[in-house]
C-alpha cells in the first residue's frame, strides 16, 4: 500500500475530513518514489483515477473519491500559479513545491467530459538524469565526443525517435559543456518550452501563438553573442538554416532532430532542401540515441528466446554467435515479481551511436550518397552503433533480446 492510499485509509478510520494539500503532497510522493515522469489525475464516472508513468508505462497509483477531485484542481492551480476559479479551459503552469527539494512539475489542466484532467511532468534533479556518464557511452565513443564538444564551431546534432531521450541526452550534453567551461562561455538555448531550468544558461522558451518561432528566436539569439546555442528541436528548413549559418559563424550548436537512424539525418535535412556542401561543412557530429528497458534485478533469470528472434540475431550476428549465446544460457530476462510490478523490467538504460562526420563520411555527403553507404563509413572509422551497444546490454544480462530488437534492430540501415 502506497501513502496515499494509507492516509486516505487512516482518514477514514478515523472519520476525519481528508487535507486535499497533504494529499496531494502523498500523491507526489509517491509518484517520485516511483521514479514516475508523469502523474495523471482523471476524473472519471465514479472516482478520480491517478496513474504514473514510470520508465515509459503507465501504471496505476491510487484512486480517489470524486468529491474531492475540484479541490485536487484548485490544490495544483494554486501550486502553479494557475487562475483558481478558471475552469473548462486548458492551462499550463509550473510549480515547485518546496517539500520536494528541486524538484519542478509543469503542470497541464485540460477539460474533459468529467472535468479537468492535470498530468504533472516531473523533473526531478535529485535523479541526476542530466549526467553524461548516464547516456551510455563506452569509454571510446565517451573521448570522441568530448573531442566534438570541445569544438568552437559546427552543429551538433541527437536523433532518435518520440521517447528516446534525446531531451534528456541535449541537456546532457550541455550540463557537460557546463562542466567543463563553468561561467566563462556565454550558453543561450531556445526550447519549445523549456523543461529544466540549468544554471548559467540564458533559457528562452518558444510563444508560436505571438510569433515566437525558432526561425525568430534564433534571428534574435545571433545579436545577443552566444557562443553555444541550443536549439530544441530542428523540424523545418529555416529553423535548420539559420541553425547551420549559426553553426557556420564561430557557434558551437546542439540540436535535436527526429530521425530513426544517425546516417539518415543528412538525408532528412537534404530534403528540407538544406545544400548537402552545407551539411558536410558544418555537421560535426550526430549522436543517435536510445532508452532500453532493464532487466529486474530481483526476478532476471536465463531463458530461450522464441525462434524469431533467436533467426533475426542469427542474421545480424551469424550462426557461431548465436549457437555461442545458447550454449552459455547467455539470454536473461525477469520473470515478474511485486518489485517490478510483474514487467520484468526495472528502470531504463540509454544506448547510443555517434557518427562522427570523418573526411570519407563529410566527402559522402557531399555526394548523396545513401545513408547505408554513410552509416558504412563511419563504421569503418570507429562507430559503435546502436546494435551493437544494445547487443552489448544483452550481453551483460542487462536486458532482453527482444527489447534490443524491438527498440534497435527494425532502424538499422
Ligand atoms: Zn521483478
Amino acid at each position: 500500500m502506497n501513502s496515499t492510499e494509507q492516509y486516505l485509509e487512516a482518514q477514514a478510520a478515523a472519520s476525519e475530513q481528508v487535507d486535499v494539500p497533504t494529499m496531494v503532497n502523498y500523491i507526489i510522493q509517491d509518484s517520485l518514489h516511483r521514479g514516475a515522469s508523469d502523474i495523471h489525475i482523471e476524473p472519471w464516472e465514479d472516482m478520480v483515477g491517478v496513474r504514473v508513468r514510470v520508465n515509459g508505462v503507465l501504471q496505476w497509483l491510487v484512486g480517489i473519491p470524486s468529491d474531492h477531485h475540484p479541490n485536487i484542481c484548485g490544490r495544483f492551480k494554486v501550486m502553479a500559479n494557475l487562475e483558481s476559479h478558471t475552469t473548462g479551459l486548458p492551462q499550463d503552469g509550473k510549480a515547485a513545491p518546496e517539500e520536494f527539494g528541486g524538484v519542478q512539475l509543469r503542470v497541464s489542466i485540460f477539460p474533459t467530459v468529467f472535468g479537468e484532467k492535470i498530468v504533472c511532468r516531473v523533473f526531478n534533479p535529485n535523479s541526476k538524469v542530466f549526467d553524461i556518464s548516464k547516456l551510455g557511452f563506452d569509454d571510446a565513443t565517451l573521448e570522441r565526443f568530448k573531442e566534438l564538444a570541445a569544438k568552437p564551431t559546427g552543429l551538433m546534432l541527437l536523433t532518435g525517435p518520440t521517447g528516446s531521450g534525446k531531451t534528456t541526452a541535449i541537456y546532457a550534453a550541455i550540463g557537460y559543456l557546463l562542466e567543463k567551461h563553468g561561467n566563462a562561455v556565454a550558453i543561450s538555448s531556445v526550447e519549445d518550452p523549456v523543461e529544466q531550468n540549468l544554471d548559467w544558461v540564458n533559457q528562452s522558451s518558444l510563444n508560436p501563438a505571438r510569433g515566437y518561432t525558432y526561425p525568430a528566436a534564433l534571428r534574435s539569439l545571433m545579436r545577443q553573442d552566444p557562443e553555444i546555442i541550443m536549439v530544441g528541436e530542428i523540424r523545418d528548413e529555416e529553423t535548420a538554416e539559420i541553425a547551420i549559418n549559426a553553426g557556420m559563424t564561430g557557434h558551437l550548436v546542439i540540436s535535436t532532430l527526429h530521425a530513426n537512424t544517425t546516417s539518415g539525418t543528412f538525408a532528412r535535412l537534404i530534403n528540407m532542401d538544406i545544400e548537402p556542401f552545407l551539411l558536410a561543412s558544418t555537421i560535426i557530429g550526430v549522436l543517435g540515441v536510445r532508452l532500453l528497458r532493464t532487466n529486474c534485478m530481483h526476478c532476471a533469470g536465463p531463458y530461450t528466446p522464441e525462434p524469431a528472434p533467436l533467426e533475426q540475431l542469427r542474421q545480424f550476428e551469424g550462426d557461431e554467435y548465436l549457437q555461442a549465446m545458447l550454449d552459455q544460457q547467455g539470454f536473461y530476462r525477469g520473470a515478474g515479481c511485486s518489485a517490478c510490478g510483474d514487467t520484468g523490467f526495472s528502470g531504463r538504460t540509454s544506448i547510443n551511436e555517434l557518427l562522427v562526420c570523418t573526411e570519407p563520411v563529410r566527402e559522402a555527403v557531399m555526394q548523396k550518397r545513401a545513408s547505408r553507404e554513410i552509416q558504412a563509413l563511419a563504421v569503418q572509422d570507429g562507430m559503435r552503433t546502436l546494435w551493437d551497444s544494445g547487443l552489448q546490454l544483452v550481453v551483460d544480462r542487462k536486458t532482453t533480446l527482444e527489447e534490443t530488437l524491438q527498440k534497435v534492430a527494425a532502424d538499422q540501415v
